[in-house]
């Protein structure tokens, strides 16, 4: 978005608050509809020094002092926090983190049990920032105490259902993460402060997609299920260029890539609603603004493949096994393979590796350190042990994304 994401000044009491020490950033991103709430389990401003101990380290986007009625921004809303464990979802990608000073167990001030006043001046900054982003103002998920830390905890949404989900969680629901906090906050009294209707329940946590979001515009054409042309082709032979590996999961022809034929018809929907529920964005199965947007960082645009031969129809490759782990001093075509893959697939990497000076990895068969950087830049975004090491988790992570070697 063009908006850089600092909102501190549109809140009562908002202050900027950039840490030194903290780590570069671990992911970009334009928009979410997750926001999650923690509590800081102390009394005081923190320093979030984490287990690196630098401080910053596992800062949010935003603190909130209720009492004080001062909320510090601590990155912006274009970068992400990092107090989420990636765990397999890449949490901090996909929600803004508000961590409000206090304990969830007992002590004083006690996040469960706020006064009329914190509760309106909570209510204050979250509106501000759901706002900002479109998040939804409700919530459908249970806070809990008993029983509530843990990956496993019962609480804890799924990757699938978190992945899924719009509107306002707590640390105890995203999945990969074992923090209970901000146990039985009380959600109800919030979202009643914030104006928002009544939660409605909903066991598969989805709630309906809400309209684009102002800073969104009129960019993109809207293409749906009957559309064709505008951007159709392009969009199919995009998403079969990509993410050829979801011929296996679309319930629509399943094991079949998708056909670039300029219709957009039930095969083309499953397939969009397929890279939405795996981007974390409302499942519509409708290419518009927050589609567009997500697809773009793939590298499919309206027109990116729009030169692609019209009727390209389902040929399924064979099938290559893995041999092995890839590794720094690899060498070979399958190395030659994974190097294109990320290249063409994660072409923002140039950006935020820390070897390169910017460049696009390059496809010399040979896995050196700049390969090292990309995978474990990759293993790092996704959750995985970041070594550098494309074994058996790494590869078949990368398979999710088509890239195959
Ligand atoms: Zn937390």
């Amino acid at each position: 978005m063009s908006n850089p994401g600092w909102i501190f000044d549109k809140i009562k009491g908002g202050k900027k608050q950039v840490f030194s020490g903290y780590p570069r950033s671990l992911v970009q991103r334009r928009r979410t509809r997750k926001l999650a709430l923690h509590n800081t389990e102390g009394r005081n401003w923190p320093s979030y020094p984490g287990t690196l101990n630098r401080p910053g380290a596992t800062a949010p986007e935003f603190t909130v002092n209720l009492q004080l009625e001062e909320t510090r921004q601590h990155f912006s809303l274009s970068e992400g926090g990092r107090c989420l464990r990636a765990g397999g979802v890449a949490a901090n990608n996909v929600c803004v983190s508000v961590e409000v000073i206090g304990y969830c167990s007992g002590p004083t001030p006690d996040v469960t049990d706020l006064t009329r006043s914190e509760n309106a001046y909570l209510a204050h900054v979250l509106g501000v920032i759901c706002d900002e982003m479109g998040i939804p103002k409700v919530s459908t998920v249970e806070f809990k105490r008993t029983g509530a830390y843990g990956i496993n905890a019962p609480q804890r949404l799924s990757a699938r259902e978190f992945a899924r989900y719009e509107g306002i969680l707590g640390h105890q629901h995203v999945p990969g993460n074992s923090h209970w906090d901000p146990g039985t906050f009380d959600i109800d009294a919030l979202l009643e402060a914030m104006g928002s209707a009544k939660p409605v329940s909903d066991s598969e946590h989805v709630t309906k997609p809400s309209p684009p979001s102002k800073t969104a515009g009129s960019k993109y054409k809207r293409i749906k299920n009957g559309s064709k042309g505008s951007g159709t082709r392009s969009l199919q032979a995009g998403l079969r260029e990509v993410f050829p590996a979801y011929k296996d999961s679309v319930s629509v022809q399943n094991g079949q890539l998708i056909d670039v034929d300029d219709l957009f018809g039930d095969q083309t929907e499953a397939w969009v609603k397929e890279f939405q529920g795996r981007s974390g964005i409302a499942i519509d199965g409708i290419v518009y603004s927050d589609t567009w947007e997500a697809l773009e960082k793939h590298g499919i645009t309206p027109t990116s493949h729009a030169k692609a031969k019209n009727k390209i129809k389902s040929s399924p490759k064979a099938h290559r096994a893995a041999k092995g782990k890839l590794r720094k001093g690899s060498k070979g075509k399958r190395v030659e393979d994974l190097q294109q893959g990320l290249r063409d697939t994660f072409p923002a990497y140039a950006g935020s590796v820390s070897v390169g000076n910017g460049k696009l990895l390059g496809v010399d068969k040979i896995f050196g350190v700049h390969t090292e950087a990309w995978v474990k830049e990759f293993q790092e975004r996704t959750g995985l042990e970041t070594d550098g090491v494309v074994g058996p988790k790494t590869t078949a992570e990368l398979n999710k994304h088509g890239i195959k070697f």
